[in-house]
């Protein structure tokens, strides 16, 4: 019969079992940073290729108009890339792509953050302006409403 364990117990055991794996031969290869893997459809070059909605790169026609967020504080902050995805499966592309090409991603939603928490420096902006579609189930009585809207 197995004794129960508490979870305090089960931490320092997992813990010590961790470091002994560590502290072995294979330590330097096991703490190597490892790129996560991407399962699915192959990943394009460009992040243009992996979405539908239009791309904004820095630098192209209309960038300058959509990268900056509402407060005017955060203009020196820019990203390489402003990207509005059209739907979910735009975001599912994207972010695909920012993860094997090791990309910063940001989402943005209104844009409104104080802290200008919705925009980076280098990285790419998930601009979700144009997921806006506001539906309303009157039965179940849920709306759903696009981060955009
Ligand atoms: C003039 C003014 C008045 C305000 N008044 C109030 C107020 O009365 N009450 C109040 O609570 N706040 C207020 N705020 C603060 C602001 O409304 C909040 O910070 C709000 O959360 C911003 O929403 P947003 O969609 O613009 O976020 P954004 O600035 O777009 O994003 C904020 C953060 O959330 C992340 N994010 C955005 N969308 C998503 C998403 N779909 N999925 C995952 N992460 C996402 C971003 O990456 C970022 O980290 C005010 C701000 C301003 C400028």
């Amino acid at each position: 019969m197995t004794a129960p364990i508490d979870r305090r117990a089960f931490l320092s055991t997992a813990g010590a079992a961790g470091l002994t794996l560590l502290a072995g031969p294979e330590a330097a290869s096991a703490l190597r940073p490892v790129r996560p893997s991407c399962p699915g459809p192959r990943i394009p070059r460009k992040l243009q290729q992996a979405m539908r909605g239009h791309v904004f790169d820095r630098g192209s026609r209309g960038f300058s108009a959509v990268y900056p967020v509402f407060n005017e504080r955060f203009d020196y902050v820019v990203p390489r890339a402003v990207a509005r995805p059209l739907d979910t499966n735009d975001v599912r592309g994207a972010v695909r792509w920012a993860v094997a090409h090791g990309v910063p991603l940001r989402a943005r939603s209104g844009g409104h953050s104080y802290a200008g928490y919705s925009t980076l420096t280098g990285g790419v902006v998930l601009d979700l302006l144009r997921m806006n579609r506001v539906t309303v189930d009157r039965r179940a009585g849920i709306a759903t409403i696009g981060a955009g809207a």
